[in-house]
């Protein structure tokens, strides 16, 4: 252990003794401390609203439909099974600028609500989407008690009841660690934007006990062993699911319990959104630029005026800087 972590050991050893010695005055008694074992599972609608779910996406954002019509033997077997059709709906929100409202279940103080919208607004950097706190019924609605990190995929959170929450953080209160706001808030937006689980590397993937796992998946997200084999147990390709270069930092990496691996010990995923994250979100959600032209933040679809080439030397603007000074 080096100095500086030794040093952070003390002082939250100190700081939960003198919380401990005061008394819990922040009226969160109910919130059990996170456990560690904690993973991230993407809630599913009611599987009579799978279909219905897929309309809405369409109905948001038209390109969320499935390219179905290139193979009828694949439509077919989706009309079969909402389940595969729903894994192959992107539930985007488009591209045009929108405000989603937040609300919180149970009554929350004030800097933690501030706290998690201000996380929940980190993808705004370069995305077109924006979270606003509501005291009335929010498109988003996050509670903090049990049933672990989770929320549904974008779109669908229009098909949950008003009673029901939209995201679950267990155990979030002010006290919470500011990475874990940065790993799970940041990731469970992720998916409200309609962002999925990123697939792992071998390494990983390698960590899981495969039975656990179809068990832990079936009871989650009602997979069969084909589905986990697809959507978790396949390491990184070359292109990713999210239609950026395999990058096993994404924010989106799954973040799987403890109860699932070899050792006991839970797999983070990404700790928080990183340069691919932020691209990606840049394209399905471009921010308007002059008025009519949309930016596209960082990709080749973005016509550069000139090449890299044809920039103008340092020594040539600090000439200008001094010759355009009136002597
Ligand atoms: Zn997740």
């Amino acid at each position: 252990m080096n100095k500086s972590s030794k040093a952070e050991e003390a002082l939250t050893r100190i700081v939960k003794i003198a919380n401990e010695a005061l008394g819990d005055t922040t009226n969160e008694k109910d919130y059990k401390s996170m456990p560690e074992e904690i993973g991230c599972s993407i809630k599913m609608l009611p599987a009579h609203l799978l279909e219905k779910a897929a309309e809405t996406a369409v109905k948001v954002y038209p390109v969320n439909r499935p390219l179905i019509e290139s193979s009828r033997e694949m439509a077919a077997e989706l009309i079969a099974d909402p389940m595969k059709l729903t894994l192959l709906t992107t539930k985007y929100w488009g591209p045009s600028p929108r405000k989603l409202t937040v609300s919180f279940m149970e009554s929350t103080p004030a800097d933690l609500r501030r706290r998690i919208v201000s996380h929940m607004n980190a993808w705004s950097k370069t995305a077109c989407i924006s979270f606003v706190e509501t005291s009335a019924n929010g498109n988003v609605r996050i509670s903090r008690g049990d049933g672990g990190y989770w929320s549904y995929l974008g779109t669908d959170i229009l098909h949950v009841p008003k009673n029901n929450q939209t995201m679950n953080l267990q155990g979030f209160t002010m006290n919470t660690q500011e990475s874990e706001f940065h790993r799970v808030v940041r990731h469970e937006t992720g998916h409200t934007l309609g962002f999925p689980h990123e697939h792992m590397r071998l390494s990983i993937i390698n960590r899981i006990d495969k039975e656990k796992a179809y068990e832990y998946f079936e009871r989650t997200q009602g997979w069969d062993q084909a589905t986990v084999d697809q959507q978790v147990l396949t390491p990184l390709s070359e292109k990713s699911i999210m239609g950026t270069p395999a990058d096993q930092t994404s924010i989106m990496c799954y973040q799987l319990p403890g109860s699932i691996t070899k050792d006991g010990k839970p797999i983070v995923g990404g700790t928080d959104i990183n340069e691919t994250d932020y691209k990606f979100a840049a394209r399905v959600y471009p921010k308007p630029f002059n008025g009519s032209h949309a930016m596209e933040y960082g990709t080749e679809a973005y016509q550069d005026a000139w090449t890299e080439e044809q920039d103008v030397s340092e020594t040539e603007i600090e000439e200008s800087i001094k010759s355009s000074l009136i002597k």
